[in-house]
């Protein structure tokens, strides 16, 4: 994001901002000379518009860290960055029926842009990170994670074990620090048996499409960059007190949820069953190309979000907009993503 956002610069004048936009070509010139011939005769400073319009640009956004609680638990979502998603990676997607959707979430350009999230969770006795973001391999728009992780005041040496939903790069490739080493020394690794089983097994790395083979080196030199800490779980376990791991397969054979809870209030962290916010809540038969099983995936799509919907529990999902909690709701024979409101207080 280039602009700087009014609220959080400190410019408290929404005048200065109508100033900004009006000089910079946002609205007519006749309203400009109408607004400002109004500011003028009510006996406004233009001195003062000006003085604040001088503010430097703050160029790219701070990194992304925003916390809130859950029971005795508090999460923070932590942004590693931004990928693209372009129709082309869209299995069966349909322009008459895409395209339609892509202009209501008022989508510009051919691909959508979407982030890559991971969670912290402080249970008040332990650090558990929850996926790990992109390290320095999937290009200058990701691998954020670490500075996210600075500004939630917390450091690598700190976490104590990183749960990790599937052993795709964006969820296990920041594991590694860009040299190599393990970004979180005293960390255990947890990591879905079935997923495990799957990028170590040959006969699945030699089928593969080509695309796809490097995705088993990469998930296994990060996993084994922690042999000596490493716990391997299984659907339906407690991971760890207060996360019970869920089967979600298809994008990935061991894909899992989680259920968080804590207090009596729970989270259901939906990992990657949703890809693209604005086509797949709609039409959730539709996956995605990297998706392992496409046609398990569109099922447990189906059956998450219908679960979700049913109990109307808050929901946090890896490629849903920063920072990724919301509600998922019945809409006719498919769903739609309510992004949770900004919760104010602990
Ligand atoms: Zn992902």
């Amino acid at each position: 994001m280039s602009q700087r956002d009014p609220h959080q610069s400190g410019e408290s004048s929404p005048l200065s901002l109508s100033r900004r936009r009006l000089l910079t070509g946002g609205l007519a010139a006749g309203l400009t000379g109408g607004l400002l011939t109004g500011l003028a005769a009510s006996g406004f400073a233009f001195s003062t518009l000006a003085a604040q319009a001088a503010a430097p640009l703050a160029g790219i956004s701070q990194p992304g860290a925003l916390r809130r609680r859950l029971g005795k638990f508090e999460i923070t979502a932590l942004l590693d960055g931004y990928l693209e998603l372009g129709p082309d990676l869209i299995i069966g997607y349909d322009p008459a029926i895409g395209e339609p959707l892509r202009a209501a979430s008022f989508a510009t350009g051919p691909a959508m842009r979407g982030p890559v999230n991971a969670f912290l969770v402080n249970t008040g006795d332990k650090l558990v990170l929850i996926d790990a973001g992109t390290s320095d391999k999937m290009g200058p728009t990701l691998g954020h994670l670490p500075k996210a992780l600075a500004a939630a005041g917390v450091t690598p040496e700190q976490i104590d074990a990183v749960l990790i939903t599937h052993m795709h790069p964006d969820h296990i490739y920041g594991v590694l620090t860009p040299g190599g080493l393990p970004m979180f020394p005293n960390a255990e690794l947890l990591l879905p048996e079935a997923d495990h089983a799957f990028w170590y097994d040959d006969a699945a790395l030699n089928a593969a499409p080509e695309m796809m083979k490097g995705f088993f080196l990469g998930a296994r030199h990060a996993a084994d960059a922690y042999a000596r800490r490493q716990t391997r779980f299984k659907a339906g376990e407690e991971v760890l007190p207060g996360f019970t791991a869920l089967a979600m397969p298809g994008h990935t054979p061991g894909h899992s949820g989680l259920r968080i809870d804590s207090d009596g209030q729970s989270l259901l962290i939906l990992a990657d069953v949703v890809h693209v916010p604005a086509l797949q809540f709609a039409r959730p038969e539709w996956s995605v190309a990297f998706d392992v099983d496409p046609a398990l995936a569109a099922e447990t799509r189906n059956k998450v979000l219908d679960m979700a919907s049913a109990d109307g529990v808050m929901v946090a999902g890896m490629h849903l907009g920063f920072p990724g909690f919301g509600h998922v709701a019945r809409d006719g024979e498919a769903y739609r993503y309510v992004a949770a409101s900004w919760p104010y207080a602990g």
